[in-house]
């Protein structure tokens, strides 16, 4: 039985999908964090649970041959890479793995329809993006860079390796701005002081930058005067534009813009077309990997100039319009107003009139343009982590498309929803990971699902538990929770165990198991099996 303190002389095997090393002690994984798969160390247990334990690297006996040397001094600290310290190939390693591991386990694939990780050119200062919280530091100067890893402590931005060179000079005027003239900061606590977030966005191939100050208030104490000095030191800014968040939230931004200069977006250039972005749109992190991955989703789409192309989640519009040449009509599907504005200035801005642009939730909308008899020929979804709604997978199929390409950041929620789509008749025929995200855990997928062949290459084997779930169950089933907590955990959780936490939880179970209260002979679920069974439901999204 392994002991808090204990030290064991031990080789790492393998990652966690949070990059995390894992080894075995007497039959069971422990997981260390900046391991390397290879290392030999003595590793100190900092915390044990019946089937699996937390340590550290106590002495690094002989490190792994993939060990570099991390290029950053606040690597450890940060939390915002998580693979500084191996090289990128087995990094790139690590995510095909990932991907794999999760198209099998839980999508059910057949591993060999899945190809090489496109890899990245350039795997530093590739972020196009930041949202910096703005605080105050020991001596009541204000401060702007990261939360350290699961803290609210402030890091600076000065040395990191993932922003945009873009980013530090603004920094740099923001603060002198702020401290000269006594602006405060907010505090989450007290839900008082102005300043929250810096958020800045550079347009790489245009030079062009975005400086977004997210604030407690409508306007600033000094506002022209910020303006100014922003437009003094920075040759290449485009817009100053003033959020207003009053909210008590942890989201960024909130929903009121104000223009202080410039039109209030940046404009980029992505496939060799214009694209403009506001703050509320989204727009990939990654420009240069963004094009690698829109250019194999265009090969996967494979479109003919009479077909009809539906856009699900398409932001700015940015995948669609660079498609909307090879087809007759396209269709683009996207929440935010703002985006979808952006999306319509972004299909005249490129001289293409064959669009439509709708703004409402993908699932609804599908829904209606089903209803129109609208038959997309090819659908293209790429939404947030969480992935799709099922009621969404449930109006593809009905509009029943050619194809579908399923363009996903997040290998688990796209497994969960390729199961999905095959109960439906769709099958994945290719998929290819697409690291949009050097030297983070983070993977891009991009897949075609057709109905052409199965693929699949086992046949679960269902009993009680494979019963098919009844439409107040959600998401995910059974056999992909398991995978899931297997994956994550090592460990094995029973159809059993899941059941009892839906119902502890008060998640509607089948009604032929549900309709008494849990008789005292079942046994109740172990607290590490409880853990790891409500972290794939959060994952999943079904609490
Ligand atoms: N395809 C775009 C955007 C992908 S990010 C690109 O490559 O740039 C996912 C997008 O889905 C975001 O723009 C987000 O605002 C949008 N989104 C999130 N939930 C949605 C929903 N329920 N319905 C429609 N769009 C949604």
């Amino acid at each position: 039985m392994l002991k808090k303190n204990d030290i064991y002389k031990t080789e790492i095997i393998d990652y966690t999908t949070e990059g995390s090393g894992v080894c075995k002690i007497d039959g069971m994984a422990v997981f260390v964090p900046s391991a390397a798969v290879g290392d030999i160390a003595e590793i100190k247990i900092l915390k044990t649970t019946k089937n699996y334990a937390f340590g550290k690297i106590e002495t690094l006996l002989s490190p792994s041959p993939d060990r570099i040397s991390p290029d950053c001094n606040i690597f450890h600290k940060c939390g915002g890479c998580t693979f500084r310290h191996i090289t990128y190939q087995s990094e790139l390693a690590f995510k095909q793995k990932r991907v794999y591991d999760a198209l099998t386990r839980i999508g059910g694939i057949d591993g060999s329809l899945i190809g090489e990780i496109i890899d990245a050119d350039n795997s530093s200062f590739y972020r196009n993006k930041a949202q910096l919280p703005v605080t105050l530091d020991s001596d009541g100067n204000v401060k702007v860079g990261f939360f350290a890893q699961r803290t609210h402590r402030v890091i600076t931005l000065d040395d990191c390796q993932l922003q945009s060179r873009a980013f530090p000079p603004v920094i740099n005027i923001f603060l002198e701005w702020a401290n000269s003239n006594h602006i405060s900061t907010y505090d989450e606590k007290t839900h008082t002081g102005i300043l929250r977030h810096l958020y800045l966005r550079y347009a790489e191939k245009t030079d062009e930058l975005m400086v977004c100050i997210v604030a407690n208030a409508n306007e600033l104490r000094k506002e022209k005067q910020l303006v100014q000095m922003l437009c003094d030191g920075l040759p290449n800014l485009k817009s100053v534009v003033l959020n207003t968040n009053t909210d008590k939230t942890n989201v960024i931004t909130g929903k009121k813009c104000r223009t202080l200069y410039g039109d209030g977006y940046i404009t980029d250039i992505l496939c060799n077309m214009k694209f403009r972005i506001s703050p509320l749109s989204f727009y990939q992190v990654n420009r240069s990997q963004a094009e690698k991955l829109y250019k194999k989703a265009a090969e996967f789409a494979d479109l003919k100039s009479n077909e009809t192309l539906l856009d699900m989640y398409c932001g700015t519009g940015t995948i669609g319009l660079t498609m909307a040449d090879k087809v007759k009509t396209l269709i683009g599907v996207e929440i935010i107003p703002q985006a979808v504005e952006d999306a319509k200035n972004n299909a005249s801005l490129n001289g293409i009139s064959n669009t439509e642009f709708i703004c409402a939730d993908a699932a609804k909308a599908a829904e209606t343009l089903r209803k129109r008899n609208i038959h997309p020929d090819c659908i293209v979804l790429d939404p947030p982590r969480k992935g799709c709604e099922s009621s969404l997978i449930d109006t593809i199929s009905e509009m029943s498309p050619k194809r579908v390409v399923y363009v996903s950041c997040d290998p688990a929620t796209l497994s969960r929803d390729v199961k999905l789509f095959s109960e439906k008749g769709y099958f994945v025929q290719k998929a290819v990971p697409v690291d949009l995200f050097p030297r983070t855990t983070h993977v891009e997928t991009v897949a075609l699902l057709s109905k052409l062949v199965s693929h699949c290459s086992t046949e679960v084997e269902f009993d009680l538990e494979n019963i098919p779930p009844t439409k107040t169950e959600t998401k995910a089933t059974y056999e992909q929770i398991k995978s899931y907590v297997k994956a994550n955990t090592g460990l094995d959780v029973s159809t059993l165990y899941i059941s009892q936490f839906k119902h502890k939880h008060g998640i509607t179970e089948r009604e032929n198991y549900n309709t008494g209260s849990w008789k005292s002979s079942v046994p109740t679920v172990p607290p590490e099996k409880e853990a790891a069974i409500e972290d794939a439901l959060r994952h999943f999204q079904m609490i």
